[in-house]
């Protein structure tokens, strides 16, 4: 597979140091566009009727989002939510910490739906699911579009599973790493050589 052309470097500086990574080819754009597709079929599906409010974690999960929403038929209105995150070992208190919320009237009755890029540990998704519950949705679901089940540290419900993947890092399709290589369509993992 030819490694992505721009706006991601193969050399990259990490932590100051310069190392070389090779882009391994996990999932293609047509790949990805399939599961999207299926997931937006299943939420069309369940919420017939409704209107779903869609609560977006960034910054991963907004290019899966701008998708998934095109493929949808349900009326959506769309948030965003962003999480502090920690170094893996430096967690001291409580985890990770809602650092932009929503409203507590715009989440009030309303059937939410919240989206991630990929579900990990699960930390993130936990301490979501209790600060939107607190403001009393009508109901409250999850899509992810990738799961890493090997890394769960906590049960989380993931009622729309875009599809499973090894415990690798990837990026691309919103993915980062040191905040490079979101623009990439397709979804590398990173092998470090
Ligand atoms: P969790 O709380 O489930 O451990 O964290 C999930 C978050 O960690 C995701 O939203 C994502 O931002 C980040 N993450 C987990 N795995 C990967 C990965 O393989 N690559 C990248 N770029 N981020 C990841
Ligand atoms: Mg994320």
């Amino acid at each position: 597979m030819t490694p992505p052309s721009s706006g991601c470097y193969s050399r990259l500086v990490v932590a100051g140091t310069v190392t070389q990574h090779k882009l391994v080819l996990l999932l293609s754009r047509q790949e990805i566009g399939e599961v999207v597709r299926r997931l937006a079929a299943e939420i069309d599906r369940d919420y017939a009727g409704r209107e779903l409010l869609l609560v977006v974690i960034l910054r991963g999960a907004f290019v899966f989002a701008a998708d998934l929403v095109r493929e949808m038929r349900t009326p959506v209105r769309v948030d965003f939510v962003r999480i502090s995150s920690y170094p893996t070992g430096t967690v001291t208190t409580g985890g990770p910490r809602v650092v932009t919320g929503v409203r507590r009237e715009e989440v009030r009755g309303r059937d939410v739906l919240l989206v991630e890029d990929i579900l990990d540990t699960g930390l993130s998704v936990d301490r979501l699911l209790k600060y939107l519950r607190r403001m009393g949705p009508a109901s409250l679901r999850v899509c992810a579009l990738l799961d890493k089940p090997s890394r769960r540290r906590v049960d989380v419900p993931l009622h729309y599973r875009g599809t499973t993947v090894p415990d690798r890092f990837l990026v691309g399709y919103g993915l980062d790493m040191d905040q490079r290589c979101r623009n990439l369509s397709d979804i590398y993992w990173v092998q470090e050589s």
